[in-house]
């Protein structure tokens, strides 16, 4: 068997997921979370331990032994621009997971002590780090710098970096599937519309624009995220209301988007709900609602006109997977904007999946 474990080690969670590549289904999942709480573990050293004793577990565990597995795929979010594509993990490679925890501090630690507790507790079995910024290294320069002076880039690296990059990837594959053409034959806008949302153009397989940028903050209004807006309104807020930096960036990425314009919820089945009561907060739901589709459009204008062309919108991810809805209210309003033959497709994201993928090609590769 073809065994693969999937870490996916987040601010204070660890996910897991066990596959059979070769018969790609999932032989088990699960999640502890609340790492370093009182009421779960104390850390991700300890959070690795109890899955492994799960998978191992005599009476319910998937497997017998750990020996079964193959390899360990980690999710790691920044890869900076070293990284292009999924890497086997050296000593190497942890000390560049380690350069980019500046530019991901919530993101980039705990992956790192992920790969550092399965290296002591599953010794000799090989890792891969599969990074949701590498799938975005094609974009052009002109994509991915700002309009600031060339030597913040050169200096500080920064730039648009962009995220979710293993879902777009994994929908845009899907969708050629679905199309039955080549990836390399298709213009196509992924959304990727969870708590955190984006957008990326992939030409011809080859992302050329995304919507976040340097920080998963740009781009599509979110959950609790702003997404764009003009830079002033920071130096503006710190102005009128005496407030600090660290507090904007509080309010921008905690209290903003769909939660702070209509001040009902950052979940979408709320806001729905919300706008078929006949209470006071049901014209601001609608309008947060509003706002979040306008934007999506004007994403999908732009990238149609970047990448000349366009046969297919796919929606992924909670908001993109259970909101017919929305797809529909957003192919009614285009259709005399894309030309007729451009589809719109829901298709389920499945990054853990590409996940097990990558990370079974690399180590094959590897013991060839
Ligand atoms: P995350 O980005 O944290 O992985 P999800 O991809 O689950 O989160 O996206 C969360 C959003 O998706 C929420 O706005 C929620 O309303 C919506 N969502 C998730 N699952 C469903 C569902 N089964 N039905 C309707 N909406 C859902």
């Amino acid at each position: 068997m073809r065994l693969i474990l999937v870490i996916n080690c987040g601010s204070s969670s660890a996910k897991y997921q066990l596959f059979d590549v070769g018969k790609h289904i999932s032989l088990a999942k699960g999640l502890i979370e609340r790492i370093g709480q009182a009421d779960s573990c104390r850390d991700y050293y300890e959070a690795i331990e109890i899955i492994v004793a799960r998978l191992t577990d005599k009476k319910k565990g998937a497997i017998s032994s750990r020996d079964e597995i193959r390899g360990i795929g980690h999710r790691v979010v920044h890869g900076g621009e070293e990284f292009k594509s999924s890497v086997l993990i050296n000593e190497k490679v942890l000390k560049s997971i380690l350069k980019y925890c500046e530019l991901a501090p919530l993101h980039n630690p705990p992956s790192l002590s992920g790969i550092k507790a399965c290296s002591k507790i599953l010794k000799g079995i090989k890792q891969v780090a599969v990074f949701d910024t590498s799938f975005h290294q094609t974009m052009p320069e002109k994509a991915f710098l700002y309009g600031i002076p060339f030597r913040y880039y050169e200096k500080h690296g920064i730039r648009k970096y962009g995220f979710h990059g293993t879902s777009h990837r994994f929908v845009a594959e899907k969708a050629a599937g679905r199309l039955g053409r080549p990836l390399k034959s298709l213009r196509l806008i992924t959304c990727h519309l969870g708590n955190g949302c984006s957008m990326t153009a992939v030409n011809r397989g080859r992302s050329v624009d995304t919507s976040m940028g340097l920080t998963p903050l740009e781009g599509l209004l979110m959950g609790t995220r702003s997404g764009d807006l003009d830079p002033a309104i920071v130096f503006y807020l710190i102005e009128k209301e005496k407030l600090s930096a660290e507090s904007i960036s509080d309010i921008l990425n905690k209290e903003s988007g769909l939660l702070g314009v209509s001040g009902v919820s950052n979940d979408m089945r709320d806001l729905v709900k919300s706008t078929k009561s006949k209470t006071k907060s049901a014209k601001r739901s609608r309008l947060a609602i509003d706002m979040f589709v306008y934007r999506i459009k004007k994403y999908i204008g732009a990238y149609f006109a970047a990448m000349g062309g366009l046969d297919a919108v796919v929606f992924t991810a909670g908001i993109g997977e259970n909101h017919p809805w929305l797809v529909r209210r957003i192919a009614v309003d285009l259709r005399n904007v894309v030309p007729e033959k451009v589809k719109f497709l829901v298709i389920p994201t499945n990054e853990e999946l590409l996940i097990a993928r990558d990370t079974y090609e690399i180590i094959k590769k590897r013991s060839a």
